[in-house]
C-alpha cells in the first residue's frame, strides 16, 4: 500500500521499519537535510504497530527516577549513579527534540504524547528501606535529580500512592517521588512523526512491504521487498540503510553479511500485563511506581504500578511479567530464534544460553504462571487488589542483544547496540532498553557514526544546536544549562517546572 508519494526505489535513505526509532532518525534527517529523498518500508499495515505502539511498551519516559536498576549498589554498599545520569540526561534531549517539533507544529498539542506523572520507587524490608535512602541521597546531589522526595512515613506514602498502602500489613515501608516524570505514547508520536514526514514531497512511506534480504553491490545496498498483499516484489537501492525493524533487525543484519554484523545473536523476552478494567480503582492511581526486581528475574522485568494515557483515556498497568519465547516480534514466527543461528553466532548463543540458564528456567516458570500467581506479584505493590478487576493483555516482545566474549563465548546484555558499517552505509539498531525514552540520543549517535564529515560541519552542528540545545554540552554537569533547557522544555511540553518551583522557593 502506498502512502501518499510514489514508491521510490532509489532513495538516498532507507529505513527498514515504522517504529519510533526510524520515525525519530527520518525526522532528524529531515531537518538536517530536506533535499534527501527517504522511503521507508513497513511489513504491517501501519505505523507502530510493533514495541512502539503503547498497549505493547510501558510508556515511562525512563529518566531513572523510580527505575532502581538504573543505580546499582556497589560492593562497598555505596549507590552508582553513572547509569542513571547517563539515561536522565538522554531523556532531556528526547523532551528538547521534542519541543522543537511542537514549536514548530510538527507535533501538536503536546498533550496527544507525553502527560506529566510522578514517578515513585516503592520498597519494603529494612534493607531495601536502607537502599532506597542511600539512592536518594546519591541522586539529588545531581540537579538532574533535584525536586525528588524520600518519604519513610507510610502515612505520607499514602498520600502519594493510595492503592499500594491500601490494606498493607505494618513494617517498614519507603517511596520516592519525582513530579517531574513523564507518560509517553511512543505509538502516538511515531504515527504523527511519519503523518508530517510522508506530506513531504521526497518522502515515500509504503506499509505491507517485507524486507527479505540485502546485498551491498557496487557501492549501493540492494534491498529486497515483497508486497505482502499484491506479492510483487520490488528491489530499492540506497547508499544509506537504517535497519529499525525491532525485534526484526538481527534476522536482517545477519543476512546482510555485514563484518560488523557477526557474532551477534538475539535471546527474546515476551511480556505480559493486567491491565486494570475499573473505572474506579484506575482513578485513584495517578503515578507510575517502580519496584526491585525479583532475585533471578531480568532488569526488564522490574514491576510496576502504571498510570497511563492511551486514546485520551487514564488507563492502570501492572507489570510486565516478563516470559520464554521463540518469537522475535509479537507478530513474529515461533521459528525466529532458530532460524537467528548462524555458524558465525552459534558459539556465542550458545555461551550466553549456558551461562543464562536460571534465567531461562525464570522465563519459563513466568510464562506457566496462573492467574491466581500473577494477581499475588500484583497484590506486592496493591494489597487489596481484585482478580475480577484486572485482565490480561499481551505486551510486546524484546530482542535481547548477546554478543561474542572470550571467555565465555557469548555474554548477554540487556541495553542497545548500534551496530554500523565500517563506511557507514548501514546502521542496525539491537536491543531494547531503555528504549524509545532514548531514541534522539541513539539516533543523534547513530548519525555521527555514520555520516561523519556531515555530523561535524558547520551547517550539521547549527541545527543540532537549533533542535537540541544542550547539544555537545553535559546536562549531567551544567545545573544552569539544565535549569534553562528544563524551563524551556516544560513549558512547550505542559509538564511541571521545578525550576521555577526550586527558584521561587
Ligand atoms: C514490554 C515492554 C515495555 C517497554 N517499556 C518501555 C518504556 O516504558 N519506556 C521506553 O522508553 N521504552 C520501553 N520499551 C522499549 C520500546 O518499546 C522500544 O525500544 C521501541 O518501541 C523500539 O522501537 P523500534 O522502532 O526499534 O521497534 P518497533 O516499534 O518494534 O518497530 C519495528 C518495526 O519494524 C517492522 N519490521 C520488522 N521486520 C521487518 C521486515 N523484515 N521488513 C519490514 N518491516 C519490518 C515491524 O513490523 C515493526 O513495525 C518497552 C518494550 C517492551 C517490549
Amino acid at each position: 500500500m502506498n502512502e501518499g508519494n510514489a514508491f521510490n526505489t532509489e532513495p538516498d535513505v532507507l529505513l527498514i521499519g515504522a517504529g519510533i526509532m526510524s520515525a525519530t532518525l527520518g525526522m532528524l534527517i529531515k531537518q538536517l537535510e530536506p533535499s534527501w529523498t527517504i522511503t521507508i518500508v513497513e511489513k504491517l499495515d501501519g505505523a507502530a504497530t510493533e514495541s512502539s505502539d503503547a498497549w505493547n511498551n510501558a510508556g515511562t519516559g525512563h529518566s531513572a527516577f523510580c527505575e532502581l536498576n538504573y543505580t546499582p549498589e556497589k560492593q562497598d554498599g555505596t549507590i552508582d549513579t553513572t547509569k542513571a545520569v547517563k539515561i536522565a540526561a538522554s531523556f532531556e534531549e528526547s523532551k528538547q527534540f521534542w519541543s522543537y517539533l511542537v514549536e514548530h507544529n510538527i507535533i501538536n498539542p503536546p498533550s496527544s504524547f507525553i502527560h506529566p506523572i510522578p514517578h515513585c520507587s516503592f520498597v519494603w524490608g529494612e534493607k531495601n528501606v536502607d537502599f532506597l535512602r542511600k539512592r536518594h541521597s546519591a541522586l539529588t546531589k545531581c540537579h538532574l535529580f533535584k525536586g525528588m522526595q524520600f518519604s519513610d512515613d507510610p502515612q505520607e506514602i499514602e498520600k502519594w500512592m493510595p492503592l499500594v498502602m491500601d490494606g498493607r500489613e505494618n513494617g517498614p515501608v519507603a517511596a520516592t517521588k519525582m513530579d517531574l516524570g513523564t507518560d509517553v505514547n511512543f505509538g502516538s508520536l511515531t504515527r504523527c512523526l511519519f503523518d508530517c514526514l510522508k506530506k513531504d514531497k521526497t518522502v515515500s512511506l509504503h506499509f505491507n512491504q517485507d524486507v527479505t534480504d540485502l546485498r551491498k553491490r557496487a557501492g549501493k545496498w540492494e534491498v529486497k521487498v515483497k508486497d505482502e498483499i499484491s506479492g510483487e516484489k520490488r528491489t530499492v537501492r540506497s547508499s544509506f540503510v537504517f535497519i529499525g525493524a525491532g525485534g526484526g533487525s538481527l534476522p536482517l543484519l545477519l543476512k546482510s553479511d555485514l563484518p560488523e554484523g557477526k557474532g551477534f545473536g538475539g535471546f527474546p523476552v515476551s511480556g505480559q500485563w493486567l491491565r486494570c478494567i475499573n473505572e474506579e480503582v484506575i482513578q485513584q492511581h495517578h503515578a507510575k511506581v517502580y519496584g526491585l526486581a525479583d532475585v533471578g528475574a531480568p532488569p526488564m522485568s522490574v514491576p510496576h504500578l502504571d498510570t497511563r494515557w492511551i486514546k485520551g483515556k487514564q488507563e492502570l498497568l501492572f507489570g510486565p511479567y516478563a516470559g520464554f519465547t521463540t518469537k522475535f516480534l509479537k507478530k513474529g514466527s515461533i521459528l525466529d530464534l532458530f532460524k537467528s543461528i548462524k555458524f558465525s553466532n552459534i558459539k556465542a548463543m550458545l555461551g550466553a544460553g549456558y551461562h543464562n540458564l536460571p534465567l531461562t528456567k525464570y522465563l519459563i516458570d513466568q510464562v506457566r504462571l496462573t492467574p491466581d500467581a500473577r494477581v499475588d506479584a500484583l497484590k506486592a505493590y496493591y494489597p487489596a487488589a481484585r482478580k475480577e478487576d484486572w485482565e490480561l493483555a499481551i505486551a510486546g516482545y524484546r530482542v535481547q542483544v548477546i554478543k561474542k566474549d572470550e571467555e565465555e563465548g557469548g555474554v548477554l546484555e540487556f541495553g542497545t547496540e548500534v551496530v554500523s558499517a565500517a563506511d557507514g552505509s548501514m546502521a542496525a539498531l539491537l536491543g531494547a532498553s531503555p528504549g524509545a525514552s532514548t531514541a534522539v540520543s541513539i539516533m543523534l549517535g547513530l548519525l555521527k557514526k555514520c555520516f561523519p564529515q556531515k555530523a561535524s560541519s558547520d551547517a550539521w552542528q547549527a541545527k543540532f544546536s537549533e533542535m537540541i540545545p544542550s547539544y555537545g554540552l553535559s546536562l549531567g554537569s551544567d545545573a544552569d544549562l539544565l535549569k534553562k533547557v528544563r524551563t524551556w522544555t516544560s513549558g512547550v511540553l505542559d509538564l511541571p517546572n521545578l525550576e521555577q518551583t526550586a527558584t521561587a522557593g
